[in-house]
């Protein structure tokens, strides 16, 4: 199957099935911006079929895009959307998948404190049945985070965890990450020895596949190199991708001005005082080219070092001078940036307009796409208003499924949620301009026909019901039939509430099934 065949397709919208399937390479395969591309046509197309769970899946693919290359308030808008969404909706993968990617969100503004709260619920939020290389993903950033705080134990132990995932179902470049991650927990831990240990065995499983480590990858053995103060192994990892005529295979932007830093600090403590100050100016014009700013105030510091050693103490306080002006902007600048973002994605959000989307979703029913009960809590009273205003009716049909319990027993609760989507299918295009359907709860529905008189009603409910009893449902139910009982009643000028109208049809549909399921019972004229 070719990867863009979703929604491409000239025969029309992708099949829910075959988009199902793309929402989990999108959620599975190895971060690549091109994936932005697939990732909205399967929001598009999966909008277009009401999948709301799988337009939410590719929401959330597009975020973690957005957060990686630089666009941190668009992504983490997007995730927080998406996780009240969640949590409105009581939807626990969507609720994982959403806590995994705030969790990435703090991470990148640097609030360690946030994105390990995000990460412990993501784990804990995310379902047995979740693909198997997703659990990694979600084990894989608790890791990270908790390594960020320190709390490098129990680290330890989620990358054993997460090892254990890649190794079973993910990829080499799955369990290579984990390597590259664990080994630099073991540096930032003070434990040079592991710490070096773990990236050997990074770099033996990557040679053993005649595969290229990443920039970011051979910069973490080039470290735990210089900690264990095997400065010619680590020259000689590090030349791999800091030599200027390199072959570079680059995760992120800095790796490789990352490399040269480290390679830098190599020279100087072998005293090469030349080929360190050679690798700073690169370093240096590195980081210009570049614009990263962190790396280049290091780089001044490390420069500063490099004078004092040699005795050049009036250039070392110079350089240090430098390094201490760009070093305080920089924080002052990440400060205020991350106070903006965090304002703008957590503060301002009921003004804004791009959360049209999720006010809209929060009306519709996830596993149908029909709207919701809260939809006719609030459409229901403003149509019956206008109906009394203006001297028309309202009809509506309560329609629950017959001896839905025995489908989910004997076949499966799967089963029933696809004979649910079905009949919500037949449901959703009954009503006319102005009315709807929606589903009230397990498997009972409602439709809301304004306009519609009790003999209009019934016709619509009866052409609903013998679609369904006609339906070839066998594929999915074996000998179980499935049909659906029909409870209508029409507005009047002396009907109560909405909530007695509902009651009147409610009646009906229970005389419906006492009289034998399967049929549609109105009110009396
Ligand atoms: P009756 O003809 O009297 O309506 O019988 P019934 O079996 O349909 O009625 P009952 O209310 O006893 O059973 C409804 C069943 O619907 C119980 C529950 O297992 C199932 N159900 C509720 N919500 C869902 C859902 O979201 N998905 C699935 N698959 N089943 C659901
Ligand atoms: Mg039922
Ligand atoms: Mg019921």
């Amino acid at each position: 199957m070719s990867q863009n065949a979703v929604a491409d397709s000239p025969t029309g919208p992708a099949d829910a099935e075959e988009l199902r399937r793309e929402s989990v390479r999108l959620e599975t395969e190895l971060f690549d911006p091109r994936h932005m591309a697939r990732a909205e046509r399967v929001e598009r197309a999966a909008a277009a079929l009401g999948l709301v769970d799988l337009e939410l899946r590719a929401r959330l693919v597009q975020a973690d895009i957005l957060l990686r290359s630089g666009e941190t308030a668009a992504g983490g808008r997007t995730a927080r959307d998406v996780n009240r969404w969640a949590d409105a909706n009581r939807h626990q993968y969507l609720l994982a998948r959403s806590h995994v990617v705030l969790s990435r969100f703090f991470r990148y503004l640097g609030d360690r404190q946030r994105s390990l709260e995000d990460a412990v619920r993501a784990v804990e939020l995310t379902p047995d049945d979740t693909h198997p290389v997703v659990r990694f993903d979600h084990e894989l950033t608790l890791a990270v985070a908790l390594s960020m705080t320190g709390s490098y134990a129990a680290a330890r132990r989620r990358y054993g965890r997460a090892g254990q995932l890649a190794e079973a179902h993910g990829t080499l470049r799955h369990r290579l990450s984990v390597l590259n991650n664990l080994a630099y927990c073991e540096y930032e831990a003070g434990n040079a020895a592991a710490s070096l240990a773990v990236a050997r065995r990074m770099q033996t499983l990557a040679d053993a596949h005649d595969v290229v480590l990443p920039a970011s990858f051979i910069d973490t053995l080039g470290e735990a190199y210089l900690a264990n103060g095997e400065y010619e192994a680590a020259r000689a990892a590090l030349l791999r991708v800091a030599a200027p005529d390199a072959q570079v295979v680059t995760t992120e932007a800095d790796a490789v001005a990352s490399c040269l830093l480290t390679l830098a600090e190599v020279y100087r403590r072998v005293d090469d005082t030349a080929a360190a100050e050679e690798t700073l100016d690169r370093c240096l014009a590195l980081s210009d080219e570049g614009g990263l700013a962190e790396i280049r105030a290091s780089a001044l510091l490390a420069r500063a070092h490099l004078y004092a050693g040699q005795g050049r103490y009036r250039e070392a306080f110079e350089q240090h001078l430098v390094f201490h002006r760009e070093w305080a902007e920089l924080h002052q600048a990440e400060s205020d940036a991350r106070a903006r973002i965090t304002q703008a994605v957590f503060e301002a959000a009921e003004a804004r307009q791009d959360s049209d989307r999720f006010r809209e979703l929060s009306f519709r029913d996830p596993l149908t796409g029909l709207y919701n009960r809260r939809r006719v809590e609030e459409r229901l009273p403003a149509l019956l208003a206008e109906a009394a205003e203006t001297g028309g009716v309202v009809a509506v049909a309560i329609v629950d499924l017959d001896h839905f319990k025995q489908i989910n027993d004997q076949c499966s609760h799967e089963t029933g949620d696809l004979v649910l989507k079905a009949v919500a299918g037949y449901l959703g295009s009954a009503p006319a301009e102005g009315g709807f359907a929606a589903r009230l709860g397990g498997e009972e529905f409602v439709l809301v026909l304004p306009g519609d008189d009790s003999a209009q009603a019934v016709r619509r409910c009866e052409k609903v019901r013998r679609l369904v009893h006609a339906h070839d449902w066998a594929p999915l139910t074996g000998q179980l039939p499935v049909t659906a009982s029909f409870g209508v009643a029409v507005s009047s000028a002396d009907t109560g509430s909405p909530a007695d109208l509902l009651r009147a049809a409610d009646q009906n549909l229970y005389a419906a099934k006492r009289a034998g399921r399967d049929r549609v019972v109105a009110a009396p004229f």
